[in-house]
């Protein structure tokens, strides 16, 4: 099984077109230590030919036009996109899904209520059911993944809820929980034929007790790498949310992601969907150090891992 991480950043990417933190003005500036990072989305193939993407970001164009393993292969229209998964509703997960227009064929995966979300803009018809089938993916359930015509792709899927909370736009204020229900965010835990298999986890409010139990000595997961500190958009500023407020942990602090995971017995642990606040992301951070010593990775665009 090969994975490529598209993308490391957050939603907004890295540098964020609009944020002048200290973070983005150095990679605006091409400063080396800060690289630039797209909007989070994995690509996972189990033969090397069919892939499949997990999330897709408002990057995607960019990212597959980067990425010589998705481009056609042969005759006037081709892809080897076969199959793209959502863990969420958020803008960040479903907005690449316009750049896959043009008649092409794949499954969509995503929860119930996910795709009742895509189903209720209008936007979102220009993936003709027709070309597109869209599949419900149940929580607690193996599912196999195909490709628009059924054929099986060597990849199957168990989504399982994780704290979280529903896509920013589709919130209802007031509620207390902001209308958000289970499996608004889930995590993947993706096998191929062989039984290798890696965990999926880009959003993710808290470390509960049930992730914990699931990822406990696997071979690899991929975790949400958002904010080292719960208040981080507060206290440089950019926004009035705690990390908890936007359905993401920190990743530092007694409840954070590298102390949780730090008994788990987990061979690779990988950090993804990093925002562009989070002081970790740029090479030479004293976070970053911290990160790493943790036995964590943080991904960069592009990064190949092969289970
Ligand atoms: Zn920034």
């Amino acid at each position: 099984m090969k994975l490529i991480i598209l993308g490391a950043a957050a939603g907004g990417g890295f540098p964020q077109w609009n944020c002048a933190c200290r973070n983005c003005a150095r990679a605006r500036a091409g400063d080396a230590a800060a690289q630039p990072r797209t909007q989070a989305s994995l690509a996972v193939s189990a033969n090397g030919a069919d892939w499949v993407l997990f999330n897709a970001s408002p990057d995607l164009r960019a990212q597959i036009l980067a990425t010589p393993a998705l481009h056609p292969r042969g005759g006037l229209r081709d892809s080897p996109i076969q199959a793209v998964v959502l863990t969420g509703g958020d803008v960040d997960f479903t907005a690449g899904l316009l750049n896959l227009r043009e008649g092409q064929t794949f499954g969509l995966y995503a929860g119930q209520r996910i795709l009742d979300l895509l189903d209720a803009n209008s936007i979102f018809r220009v993936l003709d059911a027709g070309l597109v089938p869209r599949r419900p993916l149940a929580t607690d359930t193996a599912t196999v993944l195909r490709d628009a015509a059924g054929r099986e792709l060597g990849l199957t899927v168990e989504a399982f809820v994780v704290p979280g909370k529903v896509a920013l736009y589709a919130e209802d204020a007031s509620r207390p929980d902001f209308g958000s229900s289970a499996g608004d965010t889930v995590g993947l835990h993706i096998t191929d034929a062989g039984g290798r298999g890696f965990f999926y986890i880009p959003a993710c409010a808290t470390l509960s007790d049930d992730v914990a139990r699931r990822v406990r000595g696997s071979a690899l997961v991929l975790f949400d790498g958002t904010l080292w500190l719960d208040d981080e958009m507060i206290s440089l500023g950019l926004s009035a949310k705690t990390g908890a407020r936007m359905g993401h942990i920190s990743v530092s602090g007694a409840r954070g992601t590298i102390a949780g995971f730090a008994e788990l017995g987990v061979a690779r642990k990988v950090f993804v969907h990093i925002n562009n606040s989070n002081p970790m992301i740029i090479d030479d951070t004293p976070e970053r150090k911290i990160a790493e010593t943790a036995g964590w990775t943080v991904a960069y665009d592009g990064m190949e891992i092969i289970l």
